[in-house]
């Protein structure tokens, strides 16, 4: 029988096992079969020859600001940002949209918005503040994949911090719906005023110790609940070992970084500016080695983008009044495959896998009956490229990074291709955990 699609002679990349030549075939949105030399003809032939087939990108953590603040993204350029880079999905942050996704009308609200021009699959975080206790049950029913809570300020006002009191209610709560806890860890009485407007200030402002002091109040919240715990865009390295420290007591405890903590260094604030600042914020290069070091050994889950864009004028004026928050969803991909510092199945089991294994999503899985999420890759091209997302004001902006993305297929049908969007609808669906 002829499938709709066969992907031809690409170099297939699955978790744990070592690359190899395979076709893909396609049928109805799925993986029909993987294999050598598949028989049969197809509708559409693609020859991915000479170039690598990796499941496609689940992005955990980005603020698409839709509704409320579309000016500051969008889910229309947000995703579009996202299928230039290589994701067929996205998990969606609960704040920086107006309504934050706090209660049930908020997450509706949220997904019609998607609905009506998302380009790739997405999920979408719930949030946990002081006082919407009460309906983290009608978010779960609505399908979040777990709550997101800041120990600090989060810089808007419409999401408040949340207490100790609060994050260890709502992981109590979200323990009994086996939903996970996400915090954004900064401890507030170890945080500073900046004691002047540099960007010197500013890193100076949010020290190691207070991300530190954060994670371990977490994860001895998590552990006094029961609950799971996963700490966003860990910038330091003993962060990351305390997380991993937890995990071998039997904590239920993980962890994820970011490409910008990757692959740049608080010295680079210097001349990229306020487009690279985030909280916590930049760190050093042994940081930065350190996250590599853990990422190699398996002790982060995945890398997420924390894709936090604004309007140029938030970037405007002095560093420390400046938005934070780093634009880097499209090049999330690019970045791992540009260090050359993990094999392969390793960059598609941080980016895809192992997101859908942590949060429960039935995506990622390169086999017969999955969706057909991929993404076609000339890792050894090297370029700039155009990128897709509304105000195109990141730190990755310009900079050449080895892995073009060829081709984006979201469930069978082509998002993205040689440099342009080529979807002709939003075919984004809302994806929901698997019950567990
Ligand atoms: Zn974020």
């Amino acid at each position: 029988m002829p499938s709709d699609l066969l992907i031809r002679g690409g170099t297939v990349v699955l978790p744990g096992v070592f690359p190899v030549t395979a076709d893909v075939a396609v049928q109805d949105g799925a993986i029909a079969s993987i294999g050598p030399e598949l028989p049969g003809d197809a509708r559409e032939e693609v020859d991915a020859r000479g170039l690598h087939v990796l499941p496609g990108v689940i992005d955990a953590h980005v603020h698409f600001n839709e509704p409320g603040r579309t000016d500051w993204e969008g889910w229309a350029t947000g995703t579009r940002a996202l299928a230039a880079g290589g994701a067929t999905a996205c998990v969606e942050m609960p704040l920086n949209a107006r309504p934050p996704t706090v209660d049930g009308a908020a997450f509706d609200a949220k997904l019609a918005a998607a609905r009506a021009s998302a380009l790739v699959d997405f999920a979408l975080w719930g949030g946990l503040v002081p006082g919407d206790l009460d309906r983290l049950d009608e978010l779960a029913d609505r399908g979040v994949v777990g709550f997101k809570a800041f120990m600090c300020d989060s810089g808007i006002d419409d999401f408040p911090a949340a207490g100790d009191d609060v994050i260890g209610a709502g992981m109590v709560r979200a323990a009994a719906l086996s939903l996970p806890v996400a915090v954004h860890a900064e401890r507030p009485s170890a945080l500073r005023e900046p004691a002047g407007t540099t960007w010197r200030d500013f890193v100076a402002s949010r020290p190691v110790e207070a991300e530190l002091e954060a994670i371990e109040r977490a994860l001895a919240l998590a552990s006094e609940t029961g609950c799971a715990v996963h700490i966003v865009h860990v910038s330091s390295g003993e962060g990351v070992a305390l997380v991993a420290a937890a995990h071998a007591r039997g904590v239920d405890a993980t962890c994820e970084t970011c490409p910008h903590y990757l692959t740049f260094t608080e010295d680079d604030l210097e001349a990229l500016g306020a487009r690279a600042k985030c909280a916590p914020p930049l760190r050093t290069a042994a940081e930065r080695d350190a996250l590599w070091e853990h990422l190699g050994a398996g002790r982060i889950a995945f890398v997420a983008s924390d894709h936090s864009p604004c309007p140029p004028a938030m970037k405007a004026g002095d560093f420390t009044a400046a938005w934070g928050g780093i634009a880097g969803c499209q090049s999330l991909l690019a970045c791992l495959l540009d260090a050359q510092r993990l094999p392969l199945q390793a960059t598609a089991a941080l980016t895809s896998a192992n997101v859908a294994g942590r949060l429960g999503l039935p995506k990622a899985r390169l086999e017969p009956g999955a969706d057909a999420d991929l993404v076609l890759v000339d890792v050894g091209d090297r370029h700039a490229p155009e990128l897709h997302d509304r105000h195109r004001l990141s730190p990755f902006a310009g900079r050449a990074l080895r892995g073009r993305v060829v081709r984006t297929l979201v469930r069978g049908t082509t998002v993205f291709l040689d440099g342009r969007i080529v979807a002709r609808a939003p075919i984004g669906r809302l994806i929901t955990p698997d019950e567990r």
